[in-house]
């Protein structure tokens, strides 16, 4: 037996970057795999056939993350559709970096809702119907622990909230045997942060192995975490950074 086995996991972001890569690594792990995005709708369902073709349940659903009533809707409609919810991998988000003075009140409020309240919303959601052996796993950034450039205000506050996010969980869910952790990756390359951007020198310069990641090289931690071997660990921050915060 795979590891998720008949368990059902549900990503948000997942139709493009570390998401995708999640949402396909936990359906090789046995999960059925539902995935939120919010305009890629294509790149979405490409994901999700994949996962139909792997045997398991992929499925596509529109949700904006800074729309609470989306988000409610989700957990319903996963929870409706499979009876059940095993693991939450709060991964959607955005990066807006700029010098502090450049930064507006709606970027404040975007970055807010999507990286950080979001999360709260499906975690709060989430928890009504995880049981014994449920996973969440946010997805923090290696600047929420060392921020290596100027920019990442904004950024680096709502990374930094989901260490108070997921403590929280760890500690309120642990009597009911359900984990909460956070990986933080450091420099992968996606549409967000490309290899070949401008600023992907400086970044590569800043790991220790002198290279981006890959979003599978994410997902495999977040599988770790989520499967039989993380059944003891909770509460943690998960460093994939390729030593960025080293
Ligand atoms: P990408 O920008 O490549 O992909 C973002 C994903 O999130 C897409 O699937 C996108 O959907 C979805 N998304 C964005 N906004 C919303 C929203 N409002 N509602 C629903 N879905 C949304 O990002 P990455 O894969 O690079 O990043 C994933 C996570 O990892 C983020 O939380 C990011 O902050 C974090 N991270 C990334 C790093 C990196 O170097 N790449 C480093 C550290 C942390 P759609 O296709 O519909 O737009």
């Amino acid at each position: 037996l795979d590891s998720l086995d008949g368990k059902v996991a549900l990503v948000t972001g997942g139709s493009r970057g570390i998401g995708a890569a999640v949402a396909l690594r936990l359906a090789e792990d046995g999960a059925h795999v539902v995935l939120t995005y919010q305009g890629g709708a294509e790149r979405a369902e490409e994901v999700a056939a994949k996962i139909t073709a792997m045997g398991r349940t992929g499925w596509a659903v529109r949700a904006d993350s800074a729309d609470p009533e989306a988000v409610r809707g989700v957990v319903e409609a996963v929870v409706e559709r499979f009876g059940r919810l095993d693991v939450l991998v709060n991964n959607a988000g955005v990066g807006v970096l700029g010098p502090i003075g450049d930064l507006t009140l709606e970027d404040v409020d975007r970055v807010l809702e999507v990286n950080v309240r979001a999360p709260f919303l499906y975690a709060r959601a989430a928890s009504a119907h995880l049981t014994e052996g449920g996973r969440i796993v946010n997805l923090g950034s290696c600047i929420a622990q060392r921020v290596a450039f100027p920019g990442a205000t904004l950024y680096g506050t709502s990374k930094a909230a989901l260490i108070g996010l997921t403590k929280a969980l760890a500690r309120e869910l642990g009597p009911r045997g359900i984990t909460a952790n956070l990986v933080h990756p450091g420099p992968i390359d996606t549409d967000m942060n490309p290899a070949g951007g401008p600023a992907a020198e400086g970044q590569r310069e800043l790991t220790a192995l002198g290279r981006f990641g890959t979003g599978a090289e994410v997902a495999a931690a977040v599988s770790y975490l989520v499967g039989e071997g993380g059944r003891y660990v909770t509460g943690a921050e998960l460093a994939v950074d390729g030593g960025f915060a080293a």
